[in-house]
């Protein structure tokens, strides 16, 4: 085999066993489909096949396709693995799939916080456990208070529990990315819509836009931030009511509180 790596697709392919072995570890225990973006050389997807689940797995190379449905033939001819071979974004409509599943996956990095938003919007995917850079899983994970806590942080927060597992090193990785990586698990526990959070995918939208103006600039005070978009009366009461010092930053309001400002202000 000699298929080189390509930048534009975001490969770096995990060479590391052990790091395979955590990975294969900390993945749920249960029966449900699982979905694997990006298989790459497939190093995964074969431990994931010895674990006897059933797969579904998008590739969008096809170069990389054509050696998958050669090297995992009997896989495939047996109905455990089903290679989708196409840009995963292009068949994600509301769900990826039309059974509930978990997500496992090396994401490419250049569109993985894409990939983890929309999976957190579908109601099909019941968990992830993703190699993503650290940097972003350090978002997705932070809590109230924390430097690194955003709207990406209050999105996870909504709908389950975000946890960073472990730090994986490029060296791990060939070609090695510049970057520290880490694994970052999400048990959703919730959906957006049908869950009273938000009544219809527009008052969703609604909430995202007002997460972009809150943080827009993270350093400042919240409520100026959110000055220049609503209302400034509202906003004041907000504050006073629940007693929060009206110079909070933007890391320093709860999920909860988010919410609930939300409802009142949005
Ligand atoms: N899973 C392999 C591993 O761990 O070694 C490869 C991981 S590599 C970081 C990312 C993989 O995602 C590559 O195989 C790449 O071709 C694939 N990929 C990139 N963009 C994609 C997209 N939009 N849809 C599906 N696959 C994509």
């Amino acid at each position: 085999m000699n298929i080189k790596a390509k930048k534009r697709f975001g490969q770096n392919f995990l060479k590391d066993e052990s790091i395979k072995q955590k990975i294969i570890q900390a993945m749920p225990n249960d029966s449900l489909k699982i979905i694997e973006i990006g298989p790459g050389l497939g190093d995964l997807t074969k431990k994931l096949l010895e674990k006897d689940k059933d797969i579904t797995a998008f590739e969008i190379d096809l170069e990389l396709c054509d050696y998958l449905q050669d090297s995992l033939k009997s896989e495939i001819n047996k109905g455990q693995l089903s290679l989708v071979c196409k840009d995963v974004l292009e068949c994600w409509d509301d769900s990826l799939h039309s059974e509930d599943y978990h997500l496992i996956a090396n994401l490419p990095y250049y569109v993985a916080t894409n990939i983890i938003l929309k999976a957190l919007g579908d109601s099909k995917c019941r968990s992830m456990l993703v190699m993503i850079q650290k940097e972003v899983a350090l978002k997705f994970s932070a809590k109230v208070g924390d430097k690194e806590f955003s709207s990406l942080g209050i999105l996870a927060s909504l709908v389950g529990e975000s946890e960073l597992l472990f730090d994986v090193g490029g060296e791990c990785f060939d070609p090695p990315p510049k970057v520290t990586s880490s694994i970052l698990r999400i048990e959703k526990t919730k959906d957006y819509i049908c869950n009273e959070l938000f009544k219809d995918e527009k008052e969703f939208e609604s909430f995202k836009k007002f997460l972009k103006t809150a943080f827009v600039a993270p350093r400042k005070i919240l409520a100026k931030n959110l000055q220049s978009r609503y209302d400034k009366k509202k906003i004041k009461e907000f504050f006073e009511k629940n007693n929060l010092s009206p110079t909070l930053r933007p890391h320093q309001l709860s999920v909860k509180e988010y919410h609930l400002l939300f409802q009142i202000i949005g």
